[in-house]
């Protein structure tokens, strides 16, 4: 339950106290209507993370902040102002590598190379998008689908059904400029990071968009129990924390950058809650793999410390990192597509 809940049940339970003592015949009808009020609010926090708190919140913080990076004139004319670029001209019309595809504003992950086939139309064609990456909408033409960005509205191309060129039966027929791509990187240039600073949703939802993360999970880690579910990490005891595990690639982003993001996106000088967020789950820490990646945690907290800030980030070895039940996982990008 979260302080906000908390603190409006107080209130009512308070005002109803007053109500009775002043006219007991009152009694009846507003001990229900407490317990409709109570009941309500019981199930409004039972869904976790105080979701339309941190969800709305979230989204608005992105929007006010979120810096995208600078188009040429000619990715305007295409991104923003809904262009087409010429045929069997973009660069990855005939282009197979493996790896993802990425909004060229603002980064999310759109589509993976294995979706990718030649339908021979000249531009970059999938069958499949990263789920909740792209939202269609009737086109201005009134006819065809327009594919856009979920997360930032940029322009992506189409999309045709019935054609039968796979098995899935669409193309995602997309302009090649709207688009980056970033390949999989070899194994030795991949590495992990694991933090905990809140509701792992917003956590995850902030570092997917960083150039050089190659994938997010969530989860649990730093508790007690094997296999925790959510129901065990929130209500059991078990002294989990909300984690994020990210894969990243070494060549484009390092540890340092990681760490120094992990720091901007919440509030580390708050103990074991964020916000409305209440609860040693929520807890601010790095949960490091290797010995580089705790000398360079603890350089950077002793530099806010020195600055004076109050930094409640603790710092601990990495115990086993558990996957959280799947509907956790991306769940801004998947729930994100109704709300846009
Ligand atoms: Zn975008």
């Amino acid at each position: 339950m979260n302080l906000k809940n908390f603190f409006c049940i107080f209130i009512v339970v308070i005002i109803v106290i007053f109500k009775i003592k002043r006219n007991p015949k009152l009694n009846n009808i507003i001990l229900v209507t407490v317990l409709v009020i109570l009941f309500a609010s019981a199930i409004s926090t039972l869904n976790g993370c105080s979701q339309e708190n941190s969800y709305s919140s979230i989204k608005k913080t992105l929007n006010d902040s979120m810096k995208y990076n600078k188009l040429t004139p000619e990715e305007e004319q295409v991104i923003l102002n809904k262009g087409t670029e010429r045929p069997f001209s973009g660069k990855y019309d005939d282009f197979y590598e493996k790896g993802t595809y990425v909004c060229k504003r603002c980064n999310a992950p759109l589509y993976r190379s294995e979706n990718k086939f030649d339908a021979g139309c000249g531009w970059p064609s999938f069958d499949d998008e990263i789920q909740g990456a792209v939202k269609k909408q009737t086109d201005a033409d009134g006819i065809r689908t327009e594919i856009i960005c979920a997360n930032c509205g940029a322009h992506l191309g189409h999309v045709f059904t019935g054609e039968h060129l796979t098995a899935k039966n669409i193309r995602h027929c997309v302009n090649s400029i709207s688009m980056n791509f970033i390949p999989v990187p070899k194994e030795e240039n991949s590495e992990k990071a694991i933090f905990t600073g809140g509701c792992f949703w917003g956590v995850e939802y902030y570092f997917q968009k960083v150039k050089g993360v190659i994938s997010t999970e969530v989860g649990y880690i730093g508790g007690t129990k094997d296999n925790p579910t959510y129901k065990d990490v929130c209500y059991n005891n078990t002294h989990h924390a909300e984690a994020i595990e990210i894969t990243y690639d070494t060549t484009l982003t390092t540890y340092e950058e990681l760490v120094k993001l992990f720091f901007e996106i919440h509030d580390f000088t708050q103990v074991n809650r964020q916000g409305p967020d209440i609860g040693e789950q929520y807890r601010s820490e790095i949960f490091y793999l290797n010995d580089k990646q705790k000398e360079i945690a603890e350089n950077l907290i002793k530099i806010l410390t020195d600055k004076g800030y109050k930094v409640a980030t603790k710092i601990e070895m990495a115990s086993k990192f558990w996957k959280a039940e799947d509907y956790h996982q991306e769940y801004y990008q998947k729930n994100g597509e109704t709300t846009y």
